[in-house]
């Protein structure tokens, strides 16, 4: 079982990249506005000044879902973060897909 000239080209690729990857944090990010329950307030005038915007960000953490607000000069600096973690996610979902690949290929999956 040996991977081709392609896949061993591929896996250096992927490994390279992994290296090269910053901080990852997990989770979602939410920016949403809305209105309040005061009939009264600005978010219920015509035309209506909304609240926030809020910048919530979601992630799971041994089951439990933890939801935090952010300043837009938290959200500004953790961004690449985000980004790094989706990134991430990706290139393990490339390693398991190119290993499968070579897995796959083994001959003695037809001798047994
Ligand atoms: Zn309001």
């Amino acid at each position: 079982m040996k991977p081709t000239a392609a896949q061993a080209t591929e896996l250096r690729r992927i490994r390279k990249e992994l290296a090269n990857l910053g901080l990852c944090l997990p989770g979602s990010i939410n920016i949403r506005t809305g209105r309040c329950g005061k009939t009264n307030c600005t978010c219920h005038a015509q035309p209506p000044r909304l609240h926030g915007p809020f910048r919530s960000w979601t992630r799971k953490l041994a089951g439990k879902t933890i939801t935090r607000l952010l300043s837009q000069e938290q959200l500004d600096d953790y961004q690449p973060y985000f980004d790094n973690h989706r990134r991430l996610k990706d290139l393990v979902h490339q390693i398991e897909q190119l290993s499968l690949d070579i897995v796959e290929a083994d001959e003695r999956w037809n001798s047994t």
